[in-house]
């Protein structure tokens, strides 16, 4: 690589490795900065053509920083530490190409590295705490599960959340010890939950793959297990995808041990890393975790349902679990437990709480309490072959405490009365095929409870009189209606309901 770099260098400028795989391109008399740029695309195109070594292909790729020196620096060095920090950005980066020096990435560096000498001490300080996500099952709601997330709560920075510091953790491997801590803490909290008759369900962990590659990692989960007195059925551990790929038969070798203990594995953010299906088969593994990217924008976006489907079948013929997480909304929580997903868990159902709030969040826990509440609103529903007469109805009676279904025509409508609990039914007259009064004619000899109204401009007074006279319907309503009278015809109509379904009672 040596021989390579100097290739390419001029005479005058002056070249040096620094370190193992470290070198420094000092550049005098820099012209204007496409000079570097072109510089710049010249060295890491040629640093990543393959070599070969001994008969071998080898390809390493570069990360190179660069910093500009003007008048006012003074000492070398830091023009030096500079492109260093750009190095290291053009790292995060993805690697293979290059960064400028910027005064933010300063900022960054300071920050980090206060951050590192924060981190040291918080174990010891006491300064981590454990907030605690419930899991449900889908369609009963039933909880059956809690997943345990970091917080750290600093003196002085205040909450700082784990996607800022367990990177920094990781890269100074505190996160060994921290996971530790994580691991005793949740199993103990688990145990005195049960203790206390608060819950008996099961405590998900998230490790880190640093943590999971210690030597001794099944020793100490043991020792926690043995300690904590915690059933070893009611702790599963998270593991991402992309520590699987690293050591495959280690990994499946320590998961079996794990599984011997009697405690479960799930796949974490599925979906997001470099799954290798064929790995999936061969661990031993209980349950598959979605990430919570594909549910975002599952109601909107075919794709993600095709992929969330997809990975829910595949996982159930392999025998294993699912768990949607990032659940924000009753649509998604329908469409999952419609796609036969298993398990939900997200701010649909709860925040990650810490331990007071989540104890009166156990104690006050009803099942489907939102689904409920859409359930117990009485529903009126809409027939028009017109949509957007549909349209204007919904916005008209969007402030009204019903839940409404709407739809085209009679066919339709009779599959909706037959899923739903319909009160009140609000027909057009003229539609295709059946009309209305015709429709409402059947619904009463099907549905004799519900009230019926017609809406139409349609004038022909003797189809009404017999509508009306017959009991097929209620009220006559009149195209284009005053939005205040039709709110009130339906709130009248939703009365009667009341009135006769109590006598009949
Ligand atoms: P994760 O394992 O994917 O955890 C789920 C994250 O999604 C959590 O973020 C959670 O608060 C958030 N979340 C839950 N429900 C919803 C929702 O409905 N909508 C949205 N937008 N977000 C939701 P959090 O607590 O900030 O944790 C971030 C990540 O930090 C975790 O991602 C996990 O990878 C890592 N982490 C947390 N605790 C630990 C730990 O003890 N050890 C290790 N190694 N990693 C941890
Ligand atoms: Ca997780
Ligand atoms: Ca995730």
């Amino acid at each position: 690589m040596s021989a390579r770099i100097r290739n390419k260098v001029r005479v005058g400028d002056t070249l040096a490795r620094v370190g193992g795989d470290e070198f420094v391109l000092m550049i005098p008399d820099v012209k204007n900065v496409d000079q570097i740029n072109l510089i710049k695309t010249k060295l890491l195109k040629m640093i990543s053509t393959p070599f070969e070594v001994d008969g071998h292909i080898a390809q390493v790729t570069a990360s190179i920083g660069i910093s500009l020196a003007d008048d006012l620096l003074k000492e070398p060095a830091v023009l030096i530490r500079q492109a260093d920090l750009a190095m290291h950005e053009a790292k995060q980066f993805g690697r293979n190409n290059a960064q400028w020096y910027s005064l933010n990435m300063e900022g960054k560096f300071n920050k980090r590295l206060d951050l590192k000498v924060k981190l040291k001490n918080a174990l010891a300080n006491r300064e981590f705490e454990l907030y605690y996500q419930p899991q449900v099952e889908a369609g009963s709601e039933r909880l059956i599960g809690l997943e345990a997330l970091l917080r750290w709560k600093h003196p002085e920075l205040g909450l700082i959340g784990p996607d800022e510091f367990i990177p920094i953790a990781e890269e100074m491997g505190l996160i060994v010890e921290i996971g530790q801590w994580v691991v005793k803490e949740a199993a103990a909290y688990n145990y005195s939950l049960q203790k206390r008759g608060l819950a008996k369900i099961v405590m998900a962990v998230n490790l880190s793959s640093l943590q999971f590659q210690q030597d001794d990692f099944i020793e100490q989960l043991e020792i926690i297990l043995v300690k904590s007195k915690l059933e070893p059925k009611w702790l599963e551990l998270e593991l991402t995808e992309s520590l699987m790929l690293e050591n495959i038969e280690q990994v499946v070798q320590k998961l079996q041990e794990i599984k011997r203990l009697g405690v479960s594995v799930a796949i974490d953010d599925f979906g997001t890393g470099f799954s290798s299906l064929s790995y999936l088969k061969r661990l031993p593994i209980d349950r598959i975790k979605i990430d919570k990217s594909f549910i975002r924008e599952l109601v909107t976006d075919h794709k993600d349902g095709a992929i969330i489907r997809a990975i829910i079948a595949m996982a159930h013929q392999l025998g294993l679990k699912v768990i949607a997480e990032g659940v924000e909304t009753i649509a998604q929580t329908k469409m999952l437990h419609r796609m036969l997903c298993d398990e939900l868990q997200g701010y649909f159902f709860a925040k990650p709480l810490p331990t007071d709030s989540l104890e009166v969040f156990l104690e006050d826990y009803l099942p489907n309490r939102n689904l409920k509440a859409e359930h117990d609103l009485p529903t009126l529903l809409l027939v028009d072959d017109e949509d957007n007469i549909l349209y204007s109805l919904r916005r008209v009676l969007r402030k009204e405490p019903y839940k409404i279904l709407t739809c085209n025509n009679a066919i339709e409508a009779f599959e909706l009365l037959a899923s739903n609990d319909v009160q009140v039914i609000l027909s057009d007259q003229r539609m295709p095929k059946m009309n209305g009064t015709e429709f409402l004619s059947r619904v009463k000899d099907m549905y004799p409870e519900t009230v019926r109204l017609i809406l139409s401009g349609y004038t022909d007074l003797r189809t009404v009189t017999d509508a009306i006279n017959h009991g097929f319907i209620y009220k006559f309503i009149t195209k284009p209606w005053q939005d205040e009278e039709l709110k009130k015809e339906l709130q009248s109509a939703f009365r009667k309901y009341k009135q006769s379904v109590s006598i009949s009672d």
